[in-house]
């Protein structure tokens, strides 16, 4: 089967589309759902370009015009609507009208992120909301002659950010859709859809990926066999945050990684403390990044149980410091590794409730180093 964007699986929906144009049965309106990074969105373009393609069979072609265009989603047909901060604007404004050319470009920019990776999110200048006026000018847009043939194709990403009096201004194309127009709403979030726009549309589950899909993915995509697992964890199976990590990311990560271990194991109050000021700044400047630490150090003492437990060596999630993580476990043979796992685990869950972060750092170095080698430092 042909596909136009680099979309992971989901092949019965795959085919249940293909089969509704292939025997002349496509509805006004999808509701496409499922967790995030499960490929809605993704599938959504796929569809408009399916729909759209001139050849007939195997469709997409990714040859046609209309492939083209589809592609680097400037078709005339297609219509993106999505989450995006407006400023104040009167009932018929446009809803960039507030948008100097800076602004236009990095809408731009987006809309050329989503065409080259359909898991980035649509959602420039991090809107919260799709405003009502986005939905009025679609509306004028839509009962026009298509500019292009085939069918115009309106897609809603996160259409559960269409605060209500957006949501009924869209109800009333649902109503009086025009003809040859295709609607599709996205979203992760079901139930906070309208139930009077979600009974009008056909409902298709996106569930979430498979590990074996999305460690496919991934090695389609380049990341190193040895870090599959490790990426896979931190994504939490979620196909977008996977591809964001970037080897530098990940080379970064081991290196913090191991540079906190060996100052917990050494145990020099000056260093702790620099430590502790380091971690704290990190997860002020980069959050993201802080978060993967915790995880990646709790990961390093799951697979330190697992090694001394004898398991093999496959179940690791840091594959890529396997031969640290051995030496580690040889060396320090007291070592309580689950003790240490949890001592993490509590913290990441004391620093989500919002405590004291300086303390609840030093308490878990401290708690990790009396794991590491029970009796020498109390
Ligand atoms: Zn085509």
């Amino acid at each position: 089967m042909n596909r136009l964007f680099n979309l992971v699986n989901q092949q019965d929906n795959r085919q249940l589309l293909m089969n509704t144009i292939r025997n002349g049965r496509v509805a006004n309106a999808y509701l496409f759902h499922g967790p995030e990074g499960s490929g809605q969105e993704g599938f959504a373009l796929e569809y408009a370009a399916m729909l759209n393609c001139q050849s007939r069979e195997n469709q997409p072609c990714g040859q046609c015009p209309s492939c083209h265009k589809m592609k680097t989603l400037e078709h005339g047909n297609i219509h993106l609507v999505f989450p995006i901060r407006t400023g104040s604007l009167e009932k018929n404004d446009p809803p960039f009208k507030n948008f100097g050319p800076d602004d236009m470009e990095e809408i731009q920019n987006c809309i050329r992120k989503k065409a080259e990776n359909p898991y980035e999110k649509l959602c420039p200048f991090d809107g919260k909301h799709i405003p009502i006026n986005f939905i009025r000018e679609i509306r004028r847009k839509i009962y026009l002659t298509a500019p292009e043939p085939g069918y115009k194709v309106v897609i809603v990403f996160d259409a559960d950010l269409m605060m209500e009096p957006a949501a009924n201004a869209f109800l009333k194309i649902l109503e009086e859709p025009p003809d040859k127009t295709l609607l599709i709403l996205t979203t992760s979030n079901i139930d906070a859809i309208l139930p009077t726009i979600r009974s009008r549309c056909q409902r298709l589950h996106f569930p979430a990926l498979s590990t074996t899909d999305l460690g496919n993915h991934l090695r389609e995509n380049g990341i190193r066999e040895d870090r599959i697992n490790l990426v896979m964890r931190l994504s939490g199976g979620d196909v977008r945050q996977a591809i964001q990590l970037k080897e530098a990311d990940l080379g970064r990560l081991r290196e913090m990684t191991l540079e906190a271990l060996r100052m917990i194991a050494i145990w020099k109050i000056d260093k702790v403390y620099d430590l502790v000021n380091r971690f704290v700044t990190l997860r002020k400047e980069n959050p993201d990044e802080f978060d993967r630490l915790m995880l990646s150090i709790s990961f390093w003492f799951r697979d330190a149980a697992i090694l001394k437990a004898g398991k093999p060596e496959s179940d690791l999630v840091h594959a890529d410091m396997q031969i640290e993580i051995r030496k580690f476990v040889d060396y320090y043979t007291e070592l309580d590794a689950f003790g240490a796992y949890s001592a993490v685990d509590n913290c990441i869950d004391l620093i989500s409730r919002n405590v004291y972060i300086n303390l609840a750092l030093v308490n878990m170095f401290f708690k990790i180093h009396n794991r590491i080698q029970p009796g020498k430092s109390q």
